[in-house]
């Protein structure tokens, strides 16, 4: 955070939904240690409370767990806030494939609880986690904001319904937000275990315990990998800005380089080795590609650059060799 930063924030009060999870409790950490006030919402779904534990004792920290599909909780969490990052959902593609349901529950219907609540309470700014998914079956590359394709998954659907409802809040309520469409983020306190987790986790825990990690198809399939870091600059920078074209739009979060799986695979056991010179001999495994995958996903991130002054300190190469010394000390 720059100093400008802190300082405009030094009297808020902010509230990070989903702040037991992944990206939450990182954008937590990065407040608390500029000495910003956060309340944390989570039902602790998905996220973990040892994510939460260093903050307990932190005078500027609030936990409230609570379900964000109970208005109530909603309400007593937005009480006093100035600014929203609202984390909180049920990820995963497969997950939203499986049950539906409950994914529309919490992402639509909790999403919706957490937009009254902020109108409500006078919040100043509403940041969300959008998803990259909503560019769905729209094959330009690289995806620009306003070129949409249709969803390809519950999941998808739900989280382009958070960018209509927040549009719609806007301009019947005067609820200023923004979304941010996050393009698959790794880095410390991602969730290696359970049949949702993310790639990168999942393969650095493999390679870490001397299994072959598996990848879906020929490993040509690429993403716009997206260290943690950089989306906490975005967020920061979302809540910050005075730019008043900046509010009230969407914006990619990523990097803006892609990197097939193969390539991913690699560097991981390149960067692994370092600790574990073992881990060299590992064979890289390949099964038949899943369902609803797109092969290729990349962002052009010049409208966070020119709106919301956005610079990516973290290239996939660097944000992987912090991700990993981190995974090794702490798995
Ligand atoms: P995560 O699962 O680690 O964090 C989600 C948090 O929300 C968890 O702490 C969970 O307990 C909490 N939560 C779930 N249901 C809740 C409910 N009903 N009430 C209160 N809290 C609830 O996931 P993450 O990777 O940190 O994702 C954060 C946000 O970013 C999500 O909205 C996700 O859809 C979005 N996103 C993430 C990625 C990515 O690559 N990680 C990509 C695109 C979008």
């Amino acid at each position: 955070m720059t100093t400008e930063q802190i300082e405009k924030l030094s009297d808020k009060r902010i509230l990070v939904t989903g702040g037991a999870g992944f990206i939450g409790s990182n954008l937590i950490e990065t407040l608390l240690n500029n000495n910003i006030r956060v309340v944390c919402l989570d039902n602790f779904a998905t996220g973990k409370r040892k994510n939460i534990e260093p903050f307990l004792n932190n005078g500027n920290f609030k936990l409230i767990e609570g379900d964000i599909r109970n208005l109530g909780d909603c309400q007593k969490a937005c009480d006093n806030i100035d600014f929203v990052l609202h984390q909180a959902a049920l990820g995963s593609v497969p997950r939203s494939i499986k049950d539906p349901i409950t994914t529309n529950d919490v992402n639509v219907s909790g999403f919706l609880n957490m937009l009254v609540a902020a109108r409500d309470a006078g919040v100043k700014r509403f940041v969300y986690a959008a998803s990259s998914s909503t560019y769905g079956d729209h094959e330009a590359l690289p995806k620009v904001e306003d070129v949409i394709g249709k969803p390809l998954s519950p999941y998808a659907i739900t989280k382009y319904v958070n960018e209509l409802y927040a549009d719609i809040f806007h301009k019947t309520y005067g609820l200023d937000s923004i979304g941010l469409r996050y393009f698959n983020v790794f880095g410390r306190r991602q969730d290696p275990n359970g049949a949702y987790a993310a790639v990168i986790p999942k393969f650095v825990q493999q390679f870490i315990s001397h299994e072959s990690p598996m990848i879906n198809g020929d490993g040509s399939y690429s993403r716009d990998f997206t260290y943690i870091d950089n989306v906490v600059q975005m967020n920061i920078n979302a809540i910050t800005t005075d730019n008043k074209k900046a509010l009230n739009t969407v914006y990619n979060v990523a990097y803006g380089e892609h990197t097939t799986l193969l390539e991913l695979a690699t560097l991981l056991k390149e960067y692994l080795s370092e600790f574990d010179s073992n881990i060299k001999t590992i064979e890289i495994k390949h099964r038949e590609n899943r369902i609803g995958d797109i092969p290729h996903s990349l962002a052009s991130i010049d409208k966070a650059k020119q709106l919301l002054d956005y610079q990516p300190k973290y290239d996939i190469s660097n944000g992987l060799k912090e991700a990993v010394a981190w995974y090794w000390k702490n798995l």
